[in-house]
């Protein structure tokens, strides 16, 4: 089954309608309290799950509860607190730089503007939706993970799977007061039942309404 590109608004506001039905209390399953945190956050969730990100954050953000104190500090420290999220070093890096130009540039305030955002180290054009959307309540643009990735095409969103693509097909297909909500909706249903490798479509209440169900189901 594929969905005629006349009737795919209305395809999306369905998806849309099923997804908040189901999930009703979807969010940023990273924890956080201002900007700063969820920024950090964001770069550490890089090739990591939020929960190990969460286990890590709380003495990141102890010890260094700012960008001021987090550019200050050793880039050794940083590694030896973050190690278990993966890619340590790189982080750390990311980190630092990130942390010294928010303090050198923006009097340690993390800006609110996607051009400012991915001018900073360790943020790509993802991180800075997820700090925009979540931190700001700013709906610049879509997070596209591998999640939204993937149920983008399952659900017959877009043929895309570039992350810029789909997330370009995407915003002409959801009102932009959703934007932010969408991505955790469908991050929330990718973790819960459309597994990357074996989507549980026998028990998935998007069954009748999606092009792929027929390709899992047996
Ligand atoms: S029906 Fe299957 S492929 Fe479609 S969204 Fe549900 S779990 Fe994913």
């Amino acid at each position: 089954m594929r969905i005629p590109k006349s009737e795919l608004k209305v395809h999306a506001a369905r998806v849309l309608r099923r997804l908040l039905k189901l999930y009703p209390d979807a969010h940023c399953e990273l924890d956080y309290r201002n900007p700063y945190e969820l920024a950090v956050a964001t770069i550490l969730s890089a090739q990591c799950t939020d929960k190990r990100v969460n286990l890590v954050t709380p003495e990141l953000f102890r010890r260094w509860p700012s960008p001021e104190a987090l550019a200050a500090a050793p880039r050794e420290e940083i590694e030896r607190v973050i190690q278990s999220t993966g890619f340590f070093r790189n982080k750390a890096k990311s980190l630092s730089g990130f942390a010294a130009k928010v303090t050198d540039e923006h009097g340690g305030q993390v800006p609110a503007v996607m051009e400012q955002l991915v001018a900073l180290p360790g943020i790509g054009r993802k991180t800075a939706n997820v700090v925009l959307g979540n931190a700001f309540g700013i709906n610049e643009g879509i997070v596209v993970d591998t999640h939204v990735q993937r149920l983008s095409k399952r659900l017959g969103l877009t043929k895309e799977t570039d992350p810029v693509k789909v997330e370009r097909a995407l915003v002409t297909l959801f009102p932009r007061g959703r934007w932010t909500i969408l991505s955790h909706l469908m991050i929330w249903h990718g973790r819960r039942v459309c597994d990357a490798r074996k989507p549980r479509c026998g028990d998935c209440s998007l069954a009748d309404i999606c092009p792929s169900a027929d390709k899992f189901l047996q």
